[in-house]
């Protein structure tokens, strides 16, 4: 019955370098780059080919130590950094010149060679091939039989770091239910073959909490730099908090769909444009980051245990009954109402419709017997309720 499909899967992980990268590499990359930038915003240039093809002689004679592909990788960049640029230029967002003015390389696979067996790169450069040590955790562990892609040499305040693309591929199962993912503010709810879990993320509170730190440091502290750095600190220390419990909603989410073999629903919100009012919290900037944060985390998840992921039109999933599909009309305060009798809680009203978007989406027919189905299962709130801490 299984069929199973490859699928290529892609995560990006971050690693410290111990040891010096000449800081001139990054100046010389960075003029290239903003050369070529010039060049191709005054002839209109998006293609990397024809960019290649007009620049490379040239610079390859202006900088005859520099490794050849340094030139095809700053090409790529000035071209794909040009193209953002005229998108905001249109939308009126941006003017002047395109400029770039951070300290970050691009390599390719001629550039660098990574060991993970000895946790060692070795890098091309203008004064010719040099070794550093890659320091690590647990967490790079997993990507020993990745295949590595792409890489960005960053340079930051406290050192250097190699961002690699990592790319492997999973065998994706055919799954015969669907789980309904529904993000809230708050929570996350789920709708399963067996009724509705919603885990409390309590992410409001952790907002808001660090919101009113924030605040009072920017009343305490005068000078400029230390606040920024604090500022900076707790901005990650916010983040790593979110995405902390993000990771384990996403596991327990994961638990259950190899569980009950199901399918994952999400709300396709990437191709939402601006126009549309699609709710007051997923307008909030903040809001859309966590949003999408989720959905990534969840899919690469899924992807790696061979679950199947699908993104289903978003519009109206929380205001619609499931049951008949008119208009729900609020009752109280978590409650909403329908002409058809049903009463269903906020929370899980847009996880129902999502689920059952994507079983309309899978072709598979949903048995009678589904929580999710019977109206009676929606009057009462998440049947089970996970607090994650
Ligand atoms: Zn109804």
């Amino acid at each position: 019955m299984s069929s199973e499909r490859l699928e290529t899967i892609r995560l990006t992980a971050r690693f410290k370098l111990n040891g010096e990268v000449d800081e001139s590499l990054f100046e010389v990359f960075r003029a290239i780059v903003n050369g070529l930038l010039s060049y191709a915003h005054s002839r209109g240039i998006t293609s990397f080919k024809r960019l290649k093809a007009e620049k490379y002689h040239e610079l390859r004679q202006k900088y005859p130590n520099l490794p050849s592909h340094y030139i095809y990788t700053a090409c790529q960049m000035a071209c794909s950094i040009y193209k953002s640029f005229r998108k905001l230029t249109r939308k009126g967002k941006a003017k002047g010149n395109p400029q770039f003015r951070k300290d970050v390389i691009m390599l390719d696979d001629h550039l660098f060679r990574l060991d993970l067996e000895d946790w060692t790169i070795r890098l091309s450069t203008q004064n010719g091939r040099i070794k550093l040590r890659i320091l690590h955790d647990e967490y790079h562990e997993k990507f020993r039989d990745w295949k590595v892609c792409q890489a960005w040499l960053v340079k930051r305040s406290n050192g250097i770091y190699l961002n690699v693309v990592f790319s492997r591929n999973v065998g994706i199962e055919r799954s015969k239910d669907v789980i309904g993912i529904d993000i809230n503010e708050n929570n996350i709810t789920i709708a399963t073959t067996t009724g509705f879990v919603r885990f409390e993320t309590m992410e409001r509170e952790i907002r808001t909490a660090y919101f009113v730190k924030r605040c009072k440091i920017q009343k305490k502290i005068k000078c400029r730099r230390a606040k920024a750095k604090i500022l900076a600190k707790y901005r990650n220390r916010e983040r790593n908090r979110v995405l902390n419990i993000y990771h384990k909603v996403a596991n327990e989410i994961v638990k259950i769909s190899l569980k009950t073999n199901s399918a994952i629903a999400l709300e396709d919100l990437r191709n939402i444009r601006s126009k549309i009012n699609y709710s007051r919290e997923i307008n909030g900037r903040l809001h859309r980051w966590s949003f999408r944060k989720f959905q990534q985390i969840l899919e690469y998840k899924a992807k790696l245990n061979g679950i199947e992921v699908a993104y289903v039109d978003p519009r109206r999933t929380s205001s619609l009954c499931p049951i008949c599909g008119r208009k729900l009309s609020p009752n109280g305060q978590r409650l909403l109402k329908c002409k058809c009798g049903l009463e269903v809680d906020r929370d899980v009203v847009g996880s129902w419709n999502i689920r059952l978007r994507g079983l309309k989406m899978w072709g598979v027919s949903v048995p009678p017997e589904s929580p999710s189905m019977n109206p009676e299962a929606g009057r009462f709130s998440a049947t089970k309720v996970s607090k994650i801490t």
